[in-house]
């Protein structure tokens, strides 16, 4: 794993520790609800956590448990209502970018008037990246994962399973510190859920990002590291699972 030299910090108690790598995102308390009044839901309740570099998580919990809404606070995508979520290890001020963060969400999610190569380079374009640079690292990425066959390929031809390997290449491709998978083998059969699940870890460890994985699948929870769970909004994180 690559290691990142940070500059020295202050702790929350004001002493300069020696430079250790911060943590790449901080949940203080972070809350998230919608609506007002007695209609509000709270999705998120008060969830304290670190995720450091190179962890393997697991987000597990009933549907409706607050995992895609904690992982979009997590993204940046999303602020929270309440408390705080910071990301002190990426080396930046302010929220993630595509560079620092990525996502593979259930299905779906790739373009369908694209190729498979324009939906890999896309993230990188929409961040400024110059064509021939987004270009190169698509094709790497589509390499990496042994699917440089389906380049040409419309999401319209390709199987479930295909499909979520271009979702994974397109959040390797820009060389990320933490892939955030949002239940990425709930539209899959087991043996086309574990390969998608093979190709993430392959591909976090290649580029030495952090890999969390909302699931409800307890086969593909014990594969990743620690197990975090939601319930009804509350994360628990079991003694030693700190990540
Ligand atoms: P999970 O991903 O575990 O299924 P979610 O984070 O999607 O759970 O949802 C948690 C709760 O928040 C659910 O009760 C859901 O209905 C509610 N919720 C999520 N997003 C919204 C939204 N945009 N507006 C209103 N309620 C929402
Ligand atoms: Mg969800």
């Amino acid at each position: 794993m690559t290691v990142h030299h940070e500059p020295a910090h202050l702790t929350a108690n004001g002493h300069r520790e020696e430079p250790t790598e911060a943590p790449l995102v901080v949940c203080e308390g972070a809350g998230r609800s919608f609506g007002s009044g007695r209609r509000a839901v709270v999705a998120v309740h008060d969830a304290s956590c670190h995720i450091e570099a190179g962890a393997r998580i697991a987000l597990v919990g009933p549907s409706g448990s607050g995992k895609s809404t904690l992982l979009h606070l997590v993204a940046g995508l999303d602020s929270p209502t309440t408390g705080t979520v910071t990301w002190p290890g990426l080396g930046h001020p302010g929220r993630p970018t595509v560079t620092d963060v990525a996502t593979v969400f259930q299905s779906g999610s790739l373009v369908p008037s694209l190729t498979v190569l324009e939906n890999v380079a896309l993230p990188l374009l929409l961040a400024d990246r110059a064509i021939s640079d987004a270009r190169g690292a698509a094709d790497a990425a589509l390499c990496m994962l042994r699917i440089d066959d389906l380049a040409q390929a419309l999401p319209e031809e390709l199987s479930g399973g295909q499909a979520q390997r271009v979702a994974v290449a397109r959040a390797v491709a820009s060389g990320p510190r933490l892939i955030l998978a949002d239940e990425p083998t709930g539209k899959l059969d087991h043996r086309a859920a574990t390969l998608v699940v093979d190709v993430l870890l392959e591909a976090a460890d290649a580029v030495s990002a952090a890999l969390v994985v909302s699931t409800h699948d307890p086969e593909i929870a014990d594969r990743l590291g620690a197990r975090w769970s939601m319930d009804a909004g509350r994360l628990r994180i079991p003694l030693g699972a700190e990540a």
